[in-house]
């Protein structure tokens, strides 16, 4: 047996957390010290040395995308594939459950994940039909209470009315919602980690077949675990069964826990060593003498440079709450860091686009370069940029294809033909493409749902009917059933790519997005063809986790779930937007801090490191410290993501709500050691010096001029644009053909 492979490429330490025989390991270790390296190769030892069965093993990861590239390296360490293991996110895996219990999950067999947009949809027609005033309690308010009091593992009945007075409207319509929800077979996001906790508590043979199917779970970025997700697994570790054999094994990292916002704890971290030694020993005898949780630090960090490190170091020491820990690397200083002083936003991007072809131009890979920022509004001077370069870029977490409007209409219509409860499907598209169902219609069948306790959809059968609608509103809604009552009927004969085509022909939606002759009606017209496409993709490659949950299954009586088009729109639902159709290609990755967890880049570029926006204003606001601090811990996770080289940049007026206003730079900067920055703005823009834009330099370059740079050589100007910092000129130089420049960075002779 060649083991060599899986111990080799580790450190004493990481070797150490590897082969760790206690029942319960916490690796607790910074930023690129190989807590995901660890956990991989642990896994690829516990299958071929501890003969693990793959069968056996949960891996829980904090993205589809990390799900995947976890399989495919443990995959490619064993040579082999493991489709039976699971790996998902706390969320994949939770639906996975409901799905195949869903009886026992008392759920409806065709439920529909909802989104917060149609959560929110939901909300605003309770509170319409409650009278209760949407200026006064916003409704984007009370799906935040809802959702915590989710993450919290409460129910309506779980809270005191009393500590309610006079928000009682609060609990009235978490009540109505939850009602509203499981009447129509919907399962919001915080819904499916809530119901999978449940299943737990309240049916004890679906848990004892897991506990006794699972003998390893294992968790990546731990720290970011939130409350229900951490009683999840101790319930399934065995917490409150005494006999379970499963060995749990987390890692994670206390600084870089930046979903608070969201319900996570750091404190589980500390929790976890206490809750899990609480457990039964092992009963098997040659691990008779193994700990029963263990704790392994790692310190040397293998992904940055010594003064990217020590940055993220001097940086992160700012914080109080910390369980501290020692990072180092062997690596040498390598490069400054680079902090540029931006006049706008506008110029912000110009400089790092500037410096990202050079970056490429030396032979970088796109790949390899990350623009990063606080808030995913700042991506837009950004995209203004390449696309005018022309350099191939992808955005991550901003708009997902399947939350763009045609595609939520596509979707809307196939939610509706595989559940007509699904009532915030049917809002979405009774009138989309519009034909004529006005407002007052939609009130009215809503009135009458409310009245006779239905949902929408036989709502408007019995209003038909009844021939309670005006004739001409009655003419509309009976063309609307029909249309979808025809559709239905071919589903069983169409492969899943063909009941999605049959749906986006039979509605017009192509048409209806497609009739402005713009491009971005164009663009939304091949997103619907590419919905079509992921259909396929879908259909031929099916679901690795779908696959290893219906394995588990194989004897059991529990029922399978096999609608594809169901299948098909909670992969839609969950599906992060990682796997967009351009992945493929090289390009320069563009993301909000929030996602870049987990990955490093040998170029990074930190953007907006201003009071207020980063930290952003409302930590600054706070009275509460910790959130000063998780704003700090955000700004680590973002240094520590550069391999070699980290470009900071921060603006001195920034456009905020179409108002340009003047920014102070952050305080984050000053926590950075002067000694291991070099401040660009001096050296390659003098123009600047001013906050004032000098608008002298203007016209200095005209078109038809010819010009020299430094590395492209010569070349004739073609077209010059804006003024002062922000001028841009295109040169068609000989060699290197078209391209946009900064004038004040490109030195042209
Ligand atoms: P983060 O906290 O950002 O999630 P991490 O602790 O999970 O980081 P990894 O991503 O596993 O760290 O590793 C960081 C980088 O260091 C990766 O490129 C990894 O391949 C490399 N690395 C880890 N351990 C070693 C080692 N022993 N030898 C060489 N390279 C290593
Ligand atoms: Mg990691």
């Amino acid at each position: 047996m060649d083991i060599s492979q899986i111990i080799d490429p580790l450190n004493k330490a990481q070797r150490q957390a590897v082969c760790s025989e206690a029942q319960n390991t916490l690796v607790l270790a910074g930023a690129g010290s190989g807590k995901t390296r660890v956990l991989v190769h642990r896994i690829a030892w516990l299958v071929q040395v501890e003969n693990i069965s793959p069968y056996g093993i949960m891996a829980v990861t904090f993205t589809n995308k990390a799900a995947g590239e976890m399989r495919f390296r443990i995959e490619n360490l064993l040579k082999m594939p493991l489709r039976n293991m699971w790996v998902g996110t706390f969320h994949g895996l939770a639906h996975r459950l409901l799905r195949a219990h869903w009886k026992d999950a008392k759920l409806v067999e065709n439920f529909q994940i909802i989104d917060s947009d149609d959560q929110l949809r939901l909300i605003k027609r309770i509170m319409k039909e409650q009278g209760i005033d949407d200026k006064k309690h916003p409704p984007r308010e009370v799906s935040w209470f809802i959702n915590e009091c989710k993450d919290n593992g409460q129910r309506v009945e779980h809270l005191s009315p009393t500590e309610f007075y006079n928000r009682e409207y609060l609990l009235d319509i978490y009540a109505q919602y939850e009602d509203l929800c499981q009447r129509t077979g919907m399962v919001d996001f915080a819904e499916l980690l809530l119901r999978a906790h449940e299943l737990w508590l309240y049916q004890p043979h679906v848990l004892k077949h897991y506990q006794q199917r699972f003998g390893h779970i294992l968790v990546d970025e731990f720290q970011d675990t939130n409350t229900i997700q951490y009683a999840w697994l101790k319930v399934l570790s065995g917490n409150n069964l005494p006999a379970t054999n499963i060995s749990t094994f987390v890692v994670g990292d206390d600084d870089q826990s930046i979903y608070g916002w969201r319900g996570a704890k750091i404190a589980h971290i500390r929790e976890f060593t206490e809750d899990f030694t609480a457990q039964s020993h092992k009963t098997d005898a040659t691990k008779k003498t193994a700990p029963i949780a263990e704790t392994i630090r790692l310190e040397q960090n293998y992904r940055s440079t010594g003064n990217i490190l020590e940055a993220a170091n001097s940086v992160i020491a700012h914080n109080t709450e910390r369980l501290g820990k020692e990072l180092w690397t062997q690596d040498s200083d390598g490069d400054l860091l680079q902090i540029y002083r931006a006049f706008n936003e506008i110029d912000e991007a110009a400089y790092v686009i500037s410096q990202l072809e050079k970056y490429i131009d030396q032979g970088g890979k796109r790949n390899n370069i990350a623009i990063l920022y606080r808030s995913n509004a700042q991506s837009q001077p950004y995209e203004y940029e390449l696309v005018k370069r022309g350099i191939p870029y992808r955005v991550y977490g901003g708009l997902r294809f399947y939350d763009r409007a045609e595609i939520k209409d596509a979707l809307a219509y196939m939610r509706l033909l595989s559940n007509r409860q699904d009532d915030a499907a049917l809002e979405r598209i009774i009138n989309t493409p519009t034909r004529g169902i006005g407002q007052r219609t939609v009130d009215n069948i809503r009135q009458h749902a409310k009245q006779k306790q239905l949902n929408l959809w036989h709502s408007a059968l019995e209003m038909l009917a009844d021939k309670a609608l005006t004739s001409r509103a009655a003419s509309a809604v009976q063309k609307f059933i029909d249309l979808i009552e025809e559709l239905s009927i071919q589903d069983d004969e169409l492969t899943l790519a063909e009941q999605v085509s049959a749906v986006i022909e039979a509605t017009m939606l192509k048409e209806f997005h497609g009739k402005e002759n713009s491009e971005r009606a164009q663009a939304k017209m091949e997103n619907l063809d590419e919905l079509v496409n992921a259909a396929k993709r879908f259909d031929d490659q099916g679901d690795p986790l779908l696959e290893a949950v219906r394995e588990g299954l194989a004897q059991d009586e529990t029922p399978q779930y096999t609608n594809p088009m169901a299948e098909f729109l909670a992969h839609a639902a969950l599906e992060g937007g990682e796997g967009q159709a351009e992945e493929w290609q090289e390009c320069v990755q563009l993301m909000s801090l929030h996602s870049a967890k987990g990955l490093e880049f040998e170029l990074v570029f930190l953007g907006g490191l201003e009071q207020g926006l980063f930290p952003h204003k409302n930590a600054l606001q706070s009275s509460d410290p910790s959130r000063l601090e998780e704003e700090r811990r955000l700004c680590y996770v973002g240094i520590t993501r550069a391999r070699k080289q980290l470009h900071i940049t921060h603006a001195q007026m920034r456009t905020i709500y179409g108002r340009s206003e003047p920014c102070r730079s952050s305080q984050f900067l000053t926590e950075i050691p002067a000694s291991l920055v070099t401040q660009v703005r001096d050296i390659a823009n003098p123009l600047m010096d001013n906050s004032l834009v000098n608008e002298s330099d203007e016209g200095e370059v005209s078109i038809g001029q010819l010009v020299n740079h430094k590395k492209f050589g010569d070349g004739l100007v073609i077209d010059v644009e804006g003024s002062g910092a922000r001028a841009r000129v295109q040169v068609n130089f000989d060699d290197y053909g078209k391209r946009w420049l900064m004038l004040h960075i490109a030195n042209l002779l």
